[in-house]
């Protein structure tokens, strides 16, 4: 690849990608053409895979699976690899970094940092591949030994949404890896590229063929069809909630298989008269900024003590306008573009509601115009009540409802009022507030006194209607095993027959 001054523009041409079944590139006959976001112009094309291809590469998993090519390995082998990938995605962040943020619009900076956490990600999953193991019971009498192994579930399939395309991609790969597990992935039809490029990746570091194969396609087809694969043993989907539902009576209809699910969110952030206010108001125009509000665990709802409120707002209204919104290969750009036109819709039709609703706009609320791609000003709404759209639906886009609260009480009562639990976060500086806030809301992800921290070491996942199962850590991997039960006898049989 090219220095990374090269990097700084879009590329002349769109870059082709084939797609990847049993260790071999394979060329589709059709594409799908992906523009930037950030800049309009055509930048990769990638084949629509016919359900034929999902089959083929399927069938290359199950092949290494049952083979034992790589679930048969010690766990410090699988380790070994996890750590070249490691090494090697060192060599190539800047070139990740690159297609990433053409394809999704985020700010390169950014998305530099996140190839920094996905590194991390296979350094742990190196860790988890050598620590995972089962239990024993000593204490079934002296004829008896119990032994619980933990055995890899098989053949999985991975879905994955645009937004993170290679973060969430490496927060799942190196622990199902690690797991001993094989799996087709699918990433969404407009950010494939760095989801490819890790196959070249983990190829270069040995992972034995057949184990990672890539299907490019859409989810109606390709996805649905992998929801409803009979030979895959378990499907990891990240997405939204509406496709999360479909995927559970597919898994029903189908073969029963493990789902795990990370979808949406309404993320409450809760902020007390007592908190350091220019840290809170901090956090929150980051919560609701960062990756232009496109991200699962955004801080969307804003609950705020009464006391303080306009104060805070005014506080918060302030930073938010001074975020730089522009050009994503702009290195200091901290908030860039929409990822995809009907995002940008949908997100502009919100703040349209949030204003015919009564809402009061405080802050943003308009498209930018930079000339060329889509973009939209950071939008604080105040006074915004829990029936409106835009105080109860999940917009995925950097707009931030404010409601008020008086008692600790109704703080928690009003951040639990919502179907997701993804993630919240509290600001204070009493411990007792901070404790009982973090022990009452239902979110799967917390953060007290801060934002979006944290590393992969820690599991990711949501209560209600944010999902199922966990991502990361060994907790993560755990998912990824089935558990299974040893009983040894000892010693000469009890006859049943005398
Ligand atoms: P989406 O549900 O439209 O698509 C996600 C993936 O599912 C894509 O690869 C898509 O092609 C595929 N898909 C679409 N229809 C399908 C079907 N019928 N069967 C199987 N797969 C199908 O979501 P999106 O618009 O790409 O991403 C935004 C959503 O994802 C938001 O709701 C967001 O909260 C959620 N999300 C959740 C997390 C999390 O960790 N909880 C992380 C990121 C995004």
């Amino acid at each position: 690849m090219d220095q990374l001054n090269n990097f700084l523009s879009p590329p002349a041409a769109p870059r082709d990608f084939g797609f990847f079944v049993d260790g071999k590139w394979q060329s589709g006959h059709d594409f799908f053409v992906r523009h930037s976001p950030g800049h309009g112009v055509a930048v990769t094309r990638t084949a629509k895979c016919s359900v034929d291809d999902l089959n083929a590469a399927v069938a290359a998993a199950r092949r290494a699976f049952e083979d034992r090519r790589w679930s048969g390995l010690p766990g410090g082998s699988r380790a070994s690899v996890l750590l070249r990938v490691a090494e090697i995605l060192r060599t190539r962040r800047d070139e990740l970094a690159y297609w990433e943020t053409l394809e999704n619009g985020k700010p390169i900076a950014q998305a530099r940092g996140e190839i920094d956490h996905c590194i991390a990600c296979f350094e742990v999953g190196a860790g988890a591949a050598r620590l995972l193991h089962g239990d024993s019971f000593n204490s079934l009498g002296d004829g008896l030994f119990g032994m619980v192994l933990r055995e890899p579930i098989g053949v999985v399939g991975l879905i994955t949404p645009w937004n993170f395309p290679f973060l969430i991609l490496c927060e799942r790969v190196p622990f199902i890896l690690a797991s001993g597990c094989t799996m087709v992935v699918k990433p969404s039809e407009v950010t494939s590229a760095t989801t490819l490029i890790l196959a070249e990746v983990l190829a270069e570091a040995g992972l034995p063929d057949g184990v990672y194969n890539v299907i490019t396609g859409s989810g109606r087809t390709i996805g649905q069809a992998m929801s409803e694969h009979p030979d895959i043993d378990m499907l990891s989907f990240t997405g939204s909630t509406a496709v999360g539902r479909s995927c559970v009576h597919a898994a029903a209809d189908s073969n029963f298989k493990k789902l795990g699910l990370e979808l949406g969110g309404k993320n409450p952030i809760i902020v007390f008269a007592d908190s350091d206010l220019e840290d809170a108001a901090d956090g929150a125009a980051f919560g609701i900024s960062f990756n232009t509000g496109q991200c699962c665990v955004s801080s969307s709802r804003l609950i705020v003590e009464r006391s303080v409120a306009r104060e805070f707002e005014a506080l918060l209204a302030e930073k938010m306008k001074r975020i730089r919104v522009g050009d994503p290969l702009d290195e200091t750009t901290q908030v860039g573009a929409i990822t995809t036109e009907a995002q940008n819709t949908t997100i502009l039709d919100y703040i349209a509601k949030g204003k015919t609703e009564g809402a009061e706009l405080v802050t943003g609320g308009t498209a930018i115009d930079l000339g060329r791609g889509q973009y939209i000003a950071p939008t604080l709404f105040s006074g915004v009540s829990r029936e409106m759209a835009i105080a109860r639906d999940e917009i995925f886009g950097p707009v931030l409802c404010s409601m008020t609260f008086d008692t600790v009480e109704q703080a928690v009562e009003l951040a639990n009022d919502t179907v997701y639990g993804l993630a919240a976060s509290v600001w204070t500086k009493n411990i007792d507030k901070a404790l009982t806030v973090t022990r009452r809301v239902r979110a799967g992800r917390f953060w007290v006194n801060t934002m979006m921290a944290g590393g992969p070491e820690m599991p990711l996942g949501g209560f209600k209607q944010s999902g199922w199962g966990r991502e990361a850590g060994m907790y993560g991997v755990e998912e990824y095993t089935q558990v299974k039960s040893v009983h040894v006898e000892i010693g000469k049989r009890t006859h049943w027959i005398s």
